[in-house]
């Protein structure tokens, strides 16, 4: 969904201080990294436009939503909260392009007076997303010899990396 930043500040220069909208992203699923991610929940945007100038827009947008992830070692399921809040100034610019007043950066979810609120999103869930998917900072993975998931309890199997000149010996004294 797209929302006109131009019918917006037209109706805030008309004497209306500040817009408030509420979109519903479309997006079914998160794509990152090559990877799609469902979403748990998701809740509307919650957008509110206020005037700065008249070509510039305070732009504040909250929303909650819950990705559902996997654990990079144990595979199990894993909820991904996200609590969205961000504040930027939008200025427009003759040519509709958006930028924001703190690092003059053109804003990738901004085109031609049009703000994509499912961009924004992406935007978001992309820089909040975590470097590594735990289920616990201490979650002990997966057996790598019978795969059986440690933190479950012990599989039983020797894990002990064996040192490899011990291993040449054994290939050589079989019965050792
Ligand atoms: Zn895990
Ligand atoms: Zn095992």
């Amino acid at each position: 969904m797209r929302i006109s930043l131009s019918e917006i500040l037209a109706v805030i220069n008309n004497g209306n201080s500040v817009k408030e909208i509420s979109v519903l992203p479309e997006m079914e699923a998160f794509e990152y990294d090559g990877r799609e991610y469902g979403f748990i929940s998701k809740e509307p945007v919650a957008i509110k436009l206020g005037k700065v100038s008249s070509r510039s827009l305070h732009f504040n947008a909250r929303t909650h939503c819950v990705l559902l992830a996997e654990c990079s070692r144990c595979l199990e399921p894993v909820e991904l909260p996200f609590d969205i809040n961000t504040d930027c100034e939008l200025i427009v610019d003759e040519n509709g392009c958006a930028s924001t007043r703190d690092d003059d950066e053109k804003l990738s979810y901004v085109e031609g007076y049009e703000l994509d609120v499912d961009g924004f999103l992406k935007e978001e869930l992309m820089i909040g997303f975590p470097l590594q998917v735990l289920c616990s900072e201490e979650c002990r993975g997966l057996c790598p010899k019978c795969g059986a998931n440690l933190n479950r309890g012990e599989c039983g199997c020797d894990r002990t990396v064996s040192d490899p000149r011990m291993s040449i010996i054994r290939d050589l004294f079989p019965d050792l």
